[in-house]
C-alpha cells in the first residue's frame, strides 16, 4: 500500500517523501482513507505507531483542498482580514476561528504535533498550525491567535481560558482530534474536554486516539463520536517488540548509581532517557552525570516551558546525550537517536512504563529499556508484567552482581516469549555488554504453562531486607 493509494494530495506526498516516509504504517493505512471520507474514528494505537500522521495527513488533505477552492473563488478568510486591515478597517479584536483542533495531554506532545504538521504541510498552501499551551506567555498566544490559524494544537486548560475570554470561536470547526485521550482522562481533564466538545459544532468530524478504548475512555469516545470507525492496532509498536527490556537488581542507591554510570557507557548507546520519580532526583542525577562527564540535562514539570523547549531542542540536535526526566517527559518525546531508556525509579502506574520505554525504538528502530530495581520493588515489576502481558528478563552484569540473589531460577516455562537469553547474538542486536538474561521476574497472567513454574508467592525470594532505598527513601508521589 502506498500513500498515493490512500488518496492523499500530491503536495502532501511530496512532504512525506522529504521526511523519508516510503509507505504508510498500519494505523495510517486504515485511518487515512476513512478520515478523508469524513468518518469519525475511534483508534487504539500507541505512540510510535505513526498516529500523528494518521489524523494530520487526512486533515491537511481536506483543509488544503478546501482552501484552494475558496482561494480560486476569491479571498481566503485571512486575506479578507488583511484587506480589512489595509483599509484601516481594524476591529479591536476578532476571535480566531480554527477549522481543526487537536487536544493533547501534555505541552511536549502538542509541540511535537505542531512540528509534524509544519513538516507535512510544507507544500500545501496557507495552512497555519499553532500550539496553545499552559506556561506560554499570554501576549505571545494572543499574537498567534490573531493570525487566525486553521489548526490549533492545545492542552485543555489553557484552551478553556482563551475560549472563556472570547479569543477563540469554534463555530467553524470541522475536525476535532483527541490525541492520547486515555492520558487526558488520567490527568483529570474530563470536564475540560466535555466543555470544549460542547463548544464545537455537532457537525464536526471527531477522531479519538488512545492507547486503550476500554472503560472511561471508551464511554467518552462513544458519547462524542458519530457512527465511528473503530480501529484497533495491536501491532509490534504497541507491544514494543522492537524494544528489548531488562531488569537489573540493585542493592542500594550507591549500587544503582554505579550501575547506571556503567550502562551509560555502553558503546551502542547513542542517546538515553533516565526516568526518575521526583523532580529533585531528576536535577540531582543530571548534575551528577554532568560531573561524571556525560552531556546530561534534566526535564521536569517545575521548569519553565521555554527551558523545557530548549532542553528538548538540544536533545533533538544531539547536544544532550542523557536526558534525566520525570514522567512529564514520558509522552511526546520523539527523538530517533534515543537508543536506551532507563527506569532509575519505576513508574507509579504500569501504563507509564509503556510510554516511558516507547521513547526508544522509534519508527521501527531497535531500543533497549532497562529498569534498575530494588529487591523490595518486586511487586511493581510484577504489576508491569501483568499490564504488558510480557515478561521482563532479569539480567546480571559481571562486576555489578547484587549481593542479594533474586528468586530461584524456574523452569523454561517462566522464560519470556519475546526476547530470549542469547537473543542479542542470534538477532544481531548489539545492545549491552552484560551477560544474557537469566530468568524473567515473574509470569504474567495467562502466559505459558504454569504447572512446572507455578505462580511465585507474593514477595517470594525478594522479601526480607526492606532497608534499601526503594522502601525507605522515596515515594512515587511528586513528579
Ligand atoms: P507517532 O506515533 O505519531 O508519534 O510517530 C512515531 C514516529 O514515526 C515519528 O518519528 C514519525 O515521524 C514516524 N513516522 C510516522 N509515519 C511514518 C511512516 N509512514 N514511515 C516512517 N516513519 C513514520
Amino acid at each position: 500500500m502506498s500513500f498515493e493509494a490512500l488518496g492523499l494530495h500530491t503536495n502532501i506526498i511530496r512532504a512525506l517523501t522529504d521526511s523519508g516516509y516510503t509507505k504508510p504504517t498500519p494505523v495510517q493505512e486504515q485511518a487515512i482513507p476513512a478520515a478523508i471520507e469524513g468518518r469519525d474514528l475511534m483508534v487504539s494505537s500507541q505512540t510510535g505507531s505513526g498516529k500523528t500522521a494518521a489524523f494530520m495527513l487526512p486533515a491537511l488533505h481536506k483543509l488544503a483542498s478546501a482552501e484552494i477552492v475558496s482561494y480560486e473563488n476569491g479571498k481566503t478568510p485571512n486575506q479578507e482580514r488583511q484587506a480589512a486591515r489595509s483599509r484601516g478597517d481594524r476591529p479591536r479584536f476578532q476571535a480566531a476561528k480554527p477549522k481543526m483542533l487537536v487536544l493533547t495531554p501534555t505541552r511536549e506532545l502538542a509541540l511535537q504535533v505542531t512540528t509534524a504538521t509544519d513538516k507535512y504541510s510544507a507544500y500545501t498552501r496557507r495552512l497555519k498550525a499553532v500550539s496553545i499551551l499552559g506556561g506560554m506567555p499570554y501576549p505571545k498566544q494572543m499574537q498567534l491567535l490573531s493570525r487566525n490559524p486553521e489548526i490549533l494544537v492545545a492542552t485543555p486548560g489553557r484552551l478553556i481560558d482563551h475560549m472563556e475570554s472570547g479569543k477563540i470561536d469554534f463555530s467553524e470547526l470541522q475536525m476535532l482530534v483527541l490525541d492520547e485521550a486515555d492520558r487526558m482522562l488520567d490527568m483529570g481533564f474530563i470536564d475540560d474536554i466535555e466543555k470544549i466538545v460542547a463548544a464545537t459544532p455537532p457537525t464536526r468530524q471527531t477522531m479519538l486516539f488512545s492507547a486503550t478504548l476500554d472503560g472511561m475512555v471508551g464511554n467518552m469516545a462513544k458519547r462524542i463520536t458519530n457512527e465511528p470507525l473503530i480501529i484497533q492496532i495491536a501491532g509490534s509498536a504497541s507491544k514494543h517488540e522492537n524494544i528489548q527490556q531488562k531488569v537489573h537488581f540493585v542493592d542500594d542507591l550507591s549500587h544503582k548509581n554505579r550501575m547506571l554510570d556503567h550502562l551509560l557507557r555502553d558503546a551502542s548507546l547513542d542517546q538515553a532517557v533516565v526516568f526518575t520519580a521526583t523532580k529533585r532526583d531528576a536535577d540531582t542525577i543530571a548534575d551528577r552525570l554532568n560531573i561524571a562527564g556525560f552531556a546530561a540535562a534534566a526535564l521536569h514539570g517545575d521548569m519553565h516551558q521555554g527551558a523545557r523547549n530548549r532542553t528538548l531542542d538540544s536533545l533533538r540536535r544531539g547536544q544532550i546525550r542523557v536526558l534525566v526526566a520525570t514522567d512529564v517527559a514520558a509522552r511526546g518525546i520523539d527523538v530517533p537517536g534515543i537508543t536506551h531508556v532507563f527506569n532509575y525509579d519505576l513508574p507509579k502506574f504500569p501504563e507509564d512504563y509503556v510510554h516511558r520505554i516507547g521513547r526508544t525504538g522509534r519508527a521501527g528502530r531497535k531500543g533497549l529499556a532497562i529498569s534498575l530495581v530494588n529487591h523490595a520493588e518486586g511487586m511493581h515489576v510484577k504489576r508491569i508484567e501483568r499490564f504488558t502481558k510480557q515478561l521482563i528478563p532479569v539480567d546480571v552484569i559481571e562486576g555489578f552482581e547484587p549481593k542479594k540473589t533474586a528468586a530461584p531460577a524456574r523452569s523454561a516455562a517462566r522464560k519470556p516469549t519475546g526476547w530470549k537469553p542469547g537473543d542479542s547474538r542470534k538477532t544481531g542486536n548489539n545492545f549491552g555488554s552484560s551477560k544474557p538474561g537469566q530468568r524473567s521476574f515473574s509470569k504474567p497472567a495467562g502466559a505459558g504453562n504454569s504447572s512446572s513454574a507455578g505462580p511465585r508467592k507474593e514477595g517470594g525470594g525478594y522479601k526480607g531486607n526492606r532497608s534499601s532505598e526503594g522502601s525507605a527513601r522515596r515515594s512515587f508521589g511528586d513528579y
